[in-house]
């Protein structure tokens, strides 16, 4: 709401989400100031005194919004908490057995050799929600300030456009856009440096982007959505450390993507499917191809007297080191999904994410020291990025993503001459591609798909998996999916894609409804998991995603 008094309060250093990134970014910067405190109190140095770290998440708690079945490189877990098997990490498992397999309508052409990258010896299984569920409390034991049900709603400027903190969400407003009796206006967070890691594309981030030109001379970004079940197996089924990969069925040819199976512990398998959001078709739909997934011969074995306990969705940038912002600037940092950091190839972002949090804490760490908190400081963070393993292992994929522009099979002869030359391929850099909505083509008269007939025992429609993400909004609220032109929707959309967010949208969120002769969007906003997919695959980008009053979203538990 405009034109209402809002407080303000001071902290150094403002992190936006809880996850993986901001996480150890937060928790580094403690160690990096306590030491350098320490330190000076011995000598008689100059100590840096009382600095506060701040740390705000949209979720109802840490972790409620995490949503990643993982194969996760814990080198950074291990560098910011040595002692963390003492601490009880949550990782399920070494890897212990592999399978890369090619799956047809009816059958399954295992690999005989795991191919390298996608080789994942010394590395171990992990659920993305679980592990923020105990690094949380760790990070605020340490002395950083962790305050969930507070969403980032607004980045604040100064007059030369110096990021200068946050604006958090409002509380008590209805739907009818006036405030309640529990009307609680949201603050102005002021930092010297803000930090943003709210995931893929994050709300704050993208208008972040779009005002400082961040993208300017990048590759558009592009994204893939995972749709994901975790089930319960008969006892002594499921074997903790075994990682399945596969290509092909259900996706057709020119679609990107592919499936993963992950044993956990307690019997529990993490099973999904990767959409990339550059398909052709509109009718596509990552929810209903991951019940197809499911429904294969070999698949449907695997799960046979098993049961779905929780469902989840989330959208993961796999455009690369072309594709990255300009992640520093006066007075922010973007680390994480935000800046894509994300190996598209082996499908692996949380170390490089955990990593980029900590190269931005040893930045923020000195501009406290100098005291400067402009881009020319804060590029020691690009800086320390580019001379380490980060950019070798983004770099050496820069290309991989963009060799399936043309399909898979030819995707699959590009990406490997990529792997032989270190990454440029036959075409050499591949810049300029277009973005991953513009390739979705025009129905040209095609009828909707007939709805999914889910048998509710292996497969499920998207509301029944949307009640296993325990999803609440209140209802009283205005939607937080803002249709820029709803007009759009009705008068063309229908007719030249068919409405496709009726598809894309795995929670089902988005309906076309018939009035008086018409048609008009249905927004069922409450059954929002927060994937992010229709802010980034609507045709004509009229769909903003804004953050909700907090605490609203899933609450995911185990994915
Ligand atoms: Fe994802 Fe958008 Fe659907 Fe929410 S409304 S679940 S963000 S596609």
């Amino acid at each position: 709401m405009e034109n209402i008094e809002r407080e303000s309060l001071e902290v150094d250093v403002l992190f936006v989400g809880a996850g993986p990134a901001s996480l150890a970014g937060a928790l580094k910067l403690r160690q990096l100031i306590n030491a350098h405190n320490e330190q000076a109190e011995k000598n008689g140095g100059k100590s840096l005194g009382e600095i506060s770290i701040c740390v705000i998440e949209k979720g109802r708690e840490v972790g409620a919004h995490m949503c990643s079945g993982a194969v996760m490189d814990i080198r950074v877990l291990k560098e910011l908490l040595p002692n963390y098997e003492e601490l009880g990490a949550p990782l399920e498992s070494e890897v212990t057995e592999e399978d890369v397999s090619y799956l047809t309508a009816t059958g399954k052409i295992k690999s005989p050799i795991i191919p390298p990258p996608l080789n994942n010896h010394g590395k171990y299984v992990v659920s993305l929600n679980k592990l923020i569920r105990w690094l949380g409390p760790i990070v605020e034991a340490a002395g950083v300030d962790i305050y969930p049900e507070f969403p980032g709603a607004a980045v604040l400027y100064d007059d030369n456009n110096q990021v200068i903190g946050v604006q958090t969400g409002d509380k008590g407003i209805g739907k009818d856009g006036e405030p309640r009796d529990n009307f609680e206006p949201g603050a102005n967070l002021l930092a010297k440096v803000t930090v943003f890691g709210e995931g893929s594309r994050g709300s704050l981030t993208k208008k972040l982007v779009e005002k400082l030109k961040l993208d300017q001379g990048r590759n558009p970004q592009v994204y893939s959505t995972g749709v994901k079940e975790i089930w319960e197996l008969p006892k002594g089924r499921v074997k903790p450390g075994f990682v399945m990969h596969s290509l092909g069925y259900p996706l057709p040819n020119d679609t990107y993507g592919g499936s993963f199976i992950y044993g956990m512990q307690n019997d529990l398998l993490d099973i999904g499917l990767v959409v990339g959001l550059d398909y052709r078709n509109p009718h596509t739909d990552p929810h209903r191809l991951f019940q197809q997934f499911k429904a294969h011969p070999h698949i449907a074995k695997m799960l046979e007297g098993g049961k779905m306990l929780y469902y989840g969705a989330k959208t993961v940038p796999m455009g690369g080191y072309f594709a990255q912002p300009k992640y520093y600037g006066d007075g922010f940092c973007l680390i994480g999904d935000s800046a894509s950091f994300l190996n598209s190839q082996k499908l692996k972002g949380i170390h490089l994410a955990m990593q980029s949090g900590v190269f931005a804490a040893q930045a923020i760490f000195e501009a406290l020291l100098a005291d400067k908190y402009d881009d020319a400081q804060l590029k020691r963070y690009y800086d320390l990025v580019e001379g380490s393993y980060v950019k070798q292992e983004l770099y050496e994929v820069r290309n991989f993503h963009q060799a399936f522009e043309k399909g898979r099979i030819w995707g699959l002869i590009e990406s490997g001459l990529q792997y032989i030359t270190g990454g440029a391929g036959i075409r050499g850099d591949l810049r300029n591609v277009k973005a991953g909505h513009e390739h979705m083509q025009k129905i040209n008269g095609a009828p909707d798909p007939a709805p999914l007939q889910a048998d509710k025992k292996l497969t499920f429609d998207k509301l029944t998996d949307v009640y296993h993400a325990s999803v609440e909004h209140s209802e009283d609220q205005p939607s937080h999916l803002k249709i820029l032109d709803p007009n759009i929707c009705v008068e063309r959309c229908t007719k030249e894609y068919g409405n496709p967010c009726q598809h894309f949208c795995p929670a089902a969120v988005y309906e076309v409804e018939e009035v008086n002769g018409g048609r008009r969007p249905k927004v069922n906003f409450s059954n929002c998991v927060h994937c992010k997919t229709c802010d980034i695959m609507d045709p004509y980008q009229i769909i903003d995603w804004v953050t909700p009053e907090g605490g609203g979203g899933p609450n995911y538990i185990n994915t």
